[in-house]
């Protein structure tokens, strides 16, 4: 997605250019598949139709192929044996039981507490903004739950401070929802008929064959003013060369270049994850859970595919998918359980759906397992700091800025405009 976009914001300035892709396909972690009659998604499952993504539908011609979650789903949180709603509006969560009644009050004080400061955890910053039980059950598993990682190991200035910053909070959460009336819910997430695979699908047909497909880059060298990209059969020179792979592979490309930042970026964790599409029958509606981080279970959540586009969610386009219908995602490893994506596809289904019938009290069934890797966003991003890469040498990646879809196309228009 960084890569096809930026292609996409270079291609909208009329500029030459080429986007290489390693695999045979488009779309890197951005993974959709039919089985068993299900379309079955193993990245991002959704994402926010803002304006611009509104627009950048649009203009690919993808209208009718855009789906809307319906608009009133909430999550749930596991804790203490049972799930529990949390409602996105204040008053709504003031009257849920998603913590005790000391707990909820507790948020309402978040006014007056100081703003956020760079050098803190994200879990200080939590615990001191909205206390310490609606951060541990609550705000801690479904921010961490993002990166598959413990907020307790990520720093604010190398994280959540980019997202406050660019929503404008300087110092309380609370106050610019107050504002708004009371709500957290703006955007109805989108998705498309054939799953999120659509968009760079689109985007690099849109491109042609200034995308190149099953052509990795094995490695980058200087020439003269400018750089040469090497490939398998071929080198071409070029006066920038922007890196969109993943930090590991990112460390490789810049070694010969720009070797003191490529020793920093392969410092860079992630977090193993192990994605189970699991078909169950249950009366739930939501958007679905993350597990208390008082639970150290190999769970870490799961997403109601059947309430965001099955029939179990009326999509307000009509009505929804059966290929969405009885469809849950389970997401299970993380900082605490790295080792279960060791685990077989057999053994690794059993647990997923042992695991969803604890947290829901429902039998499910496993439909298929995939193994993904998520960028930790913790203390070791402090390597970045100041990282300084050759001049015409440029990152866009989702190590490098903000890792959702909605960051990438942000950035790649941020950095077009800049080449
Ligand atoms: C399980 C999961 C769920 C997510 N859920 C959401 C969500 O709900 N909403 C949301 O907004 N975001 C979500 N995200 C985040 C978002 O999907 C990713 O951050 C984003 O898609 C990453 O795009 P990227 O292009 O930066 O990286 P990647 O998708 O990793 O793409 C990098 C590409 O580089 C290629 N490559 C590597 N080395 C080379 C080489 N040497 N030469 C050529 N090509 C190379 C790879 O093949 C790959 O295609 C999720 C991510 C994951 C993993």
């Amino acid at each position: 997605m960084s890569g096809l976009a930026l292609g996409r914001e270079l291609a909208l300035r009329g500029r030459e250019f080429a986007v290489f892709e390693a695999e045979s396909q488009p779309g890197g972690v951005i993974r959709s598949e039919r089985r068993d009659g299900f379309l079955l998604d193993w990245g991002p499952q959704r994402v926010r139709l803002t304006a611009s993504f509104g627009a950048l539908v649009d203009d690919l011609g993808l209208q009718d192929e855009l789906l809307l979650a319906p608009p009133d789903l909430d999550p749930f949180i596991f804790r203490d044996a049972r799930l529990r709603q949390v409602p996105l509006s204040l008053r709504g969560f003031l009257a849920s039981d998603a913590a005790s009644l000391g707990g909820r009050l507790r948020v309402l004080l978040e006014p007056l507490t100081a703003g956020p400061r760079d050098d803190e955890s994200v879990a200080a910053f939590f615990t001191r903004k909205v206390g310490r039980e609606v951060y541990q059950h609550v705000v801690g598993p479904l921010y961490g739950g993002l990166y598959g990682s413990d907020p307790g190991d990520m720093v604010v200035g190398l994280s959540l401070g980019r997202l406050l910053r660019d929503m404008g909070i300087r110092r309380s959460l609370l106050r610019p929802l107050l504002a708004r009336g009371g709500g957290l819910r703006q955007l109805p997430a989108c998705s498309f008929v054939e799953g999120m695979q659509t968009l760079p699908n689109a985007l690099a047909r849109a491109l042609g064959d200034r995308v190149r497909l099953s052509t990795p880059v094995r490695t980058i060298e200087r020439e003269g003013g400018g750089w040469r990209v090497i490939l398998d059969r071929e080198s071409l020179p070029a006066e920038h060369v922007v890196v969109t792979a993943p930090a590991p592979a990112a460390a490789t490309l810049l070694r010969r270049v720009a070797p003191e930042a490529a020793s920093r970026i392969a410092t860079l964790r992630y977090n193993p994850l192990a994605v189970v599409a699991l078909r169950s029958e249950t009366p739930l509606r939501g958007l679905g859970f993350q597990l208390s981080l008082a639970e150290s279970r190999p769970l870490r959540g799961v997403t109601f595919n059947h309430n965001l586009f099955g029939e179990g969610g009326a999509n307000r386009r009509g009505s929804g998918r059966a290929d969405r219908t009885g469809l849950y995602t389970a997401y299970l490893g993380g900082w605490s359980h790295s080792d279960v994506v060791a685990v077989d596809d057999h053994s690794l289904g059993q647990l997923a759906a042992a695991e969803f019938r604890r947290c829901t009290g429902f039998p499910a069934e496993s439909i298929a397992a995939v193994r993904q890797v998520m960028p930790a966003w913790d203390r070791s991003w402090s390597a970045l700091e100041n990282l300084r890469l050759p001049r015409g040498l440029h990152a866009a990646a989702n190590w490098e800025s903000r890792p959702g879809l909605a960051g990438r196309l942000a950035q790649a228009r941020l950095l077009a405009e800049s080449l």
